[in-house]
């Protein structure tokens, strides 16, 4: 009891040396804002890289990025101090499969605390499908509510709905049980545009499967595929309900149907070596590809070299791992190694993984890229990933529409055995949105250099007024 009133008297004397007269954030209530300074942003427009800047939110959105002294800070805000890391825009994975794994377990929180502030799930039960004696009526809902289920708030999860395919053809090709739910069958043109007006409004895409099978001489195996028109019916349905459509293919021929059909963006890179007429066209078309490179083992070796070329012909592409078919729920660090291996530059995947990832479903005007107005999706990223990509897997901080989510690892420093520490602004956000449990050891505070360090800032120290004194009314 006697040591708790003397940390408050601590560190009510170093609130009134800095003199500032309200130093606790606002209340929930307004619209809050925080800035994250002292970190490089990378911001994914294509600029160049902002040695010193600062990234600043208000709510939900971002309002200001730049160099420091050029971005003015709000007063009141919450300042949290990037320590040198990369800021940067949460990555979106643009393909995974989440519906199975969500059934036996919440696979999502791990994915946001990561980094991976958005998914894009690619094929999930069909409307009717039957689980045990249960007839699913609307499979988007039941994942929806799945991701609802979980305990803490997951990524972003925008859904595709069952895979439209032949009657027989793929994903029922498959052994996965999932991939017999997902294969939702069409008829023809008719059924197509039935089909795809009852996923407008539910879905956020709208995807198709192209796949004849393949040996290893990438010769069809002959599993039956949707006809070119009833293809260019429903990607036309998809335009008309303002949805992107997207085409699983393989090999280059499926890639040249999709092209037939106006498909807006490839849910996989094919694996044969593409002509570069193939990939002037799907350039020229704006196509978007997805790498899904780490999913194909020793037969997907052409896939970078192949994105090396598309880039270089003006194509994009967008960064997808096929979850949970090759990685976990965590950053796609492998995936972006196996790309950077492959030829592409890191500033390239990062771009993938962001911006052009936004552009993949449509949402490049809210999502992908760190500029006033679009929504606060933010990550900092200990190290350098520019030069060295593995670095993507020490994600430091989260924030997702402005709710911030500290990655469990960056909270353990708060006071080496020798209590070598400094409470910093990181902490005072992680202290005010999670409380408690992420207070440093109080024995450190107390023996804390918290007037010389100039690490020890008047919000941090409110706040932790605020704690010491929540916790000596407990006692
Ligand atoms: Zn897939």
């Amino acid at each position: 009891m006697r040591r708790l009133i003397s940390l408050a008297v601590v560190f009510l004397v170093v609130t009134v040396l800095l003199a500032v007269p309200s130093a606790v954030p606002p209340a929930q209530t307004q619209e809050q804002m925080i800035a994250i300074t002292n970190g490089r942003v990378f911001d994914a427009t294509g600029a160049s890289l902002i040695d010193d800047g600062v990234v600043v939110i208000e709510g939900t959105h971002i309002v200001a990025v730049g160099p420091a002294g050029e971005v003015a800070i709000p007063a009141g805000a919450l300042t949290i101090n990037a320590r040198g890391g990369l800021i940067m825009p949460g990555v979106i994975d643009n393909h995974v499969h989440v519906t199975e794994s969500l059934i036996t377990g919440d696979v999502l929180t791990a994915w946001l605390r990561a980094g991976v502030t958005t998914l894009v799930d690619t094929g999930t039960v069909r409307d009717g499908a039957i689980v045990g004696d249960v007839v699913i009526v609307d499979g988007i809902e039941v994942l929806r509510n799945f991701a609802r289920g979980v305990t803490e708030r997951p990524p972003r999860l925008l859904v595709a709905g069952p895979i439209l395919t032949a009657p027989g053809g793929y994903p029922a090709t498959r052994p996965e049980p999932n991939s017999q739910l997902a294969a939702q069958p069409v008829t023809g043109p008719e059924d197509a545009r039935r089909i795809v007006a009852g996923l407008a409004g539910r879905a956020d895409i709208i995807k198709v499967a192209i796949e004849a099978g393949f040996d290893l001489d990438y010769e069809d195996a002959g599993w039956p595929v949707l006809d070119p028109e009833t293809l260019a019916a429903i990607a036309d349905a998809a335009r008309e309900a303002g949805l992107l459509s997207r085409a699983h293919v393989t090999q280059e021929g499926e890639l040249a149907a999709a092209l037939d059909a106006g498909f807006d963006v490839a849910a996989h890179t094919p694996i044969d070596p593409l002509s570069d007429e193939i990939l002037q066209r799907a350039a020229d078309a704006g196509m978007i590809f997805t790498s899904t490179a780490n999913i194909w083992g020793g037969i997907g070796d052409a896939v970078p070299g192949n994105l090396v070329r598309y880039l270089e012909l003006g194509g994009r592409f967008a960064l997808g791992t096929d979850f949970p078919f090759q990685v976990g729920s965590q950053m796609p660090v492998a995936e972006m190694q196996l790309l950077v291996g492959g030829g592409l530059t890191p500033e390239q995947v990062l771009v993938a993984a962001t911006r052009d990832s936004a552009a993949a479903v449509g949402r490049e005007h809210d999502l992908g890229t760190l500029e006033p107005g679009k929504l606060a999706d933010v990550i900092v990223v200990d190290g350098d990933p520019l030069s060295n990509v593995a670095d993507m897997a020490n994600v430091t901080l989260v924030v997702l529409e402005g709710e911030i989510f500290p990655q469990p690892s960056a909270l353990v420093p708060v006071g080496d055995a020798n209590c070598d520490f400094a409470v910093s602004s990181i902490d005072a956000a992680l202290i005010l949105q999670h409380g408690v449990g992420l207070l440093p050891d109080l024995a450190c505070v107390e023996q804390a250099d918290v007037d010389a360090s100039g690490e020890v800032d008047a919000v941090d120290a409110a706040l932790v007024l605020q704690f010491v004194a929540g916790r000596l009314e407990e006692l």
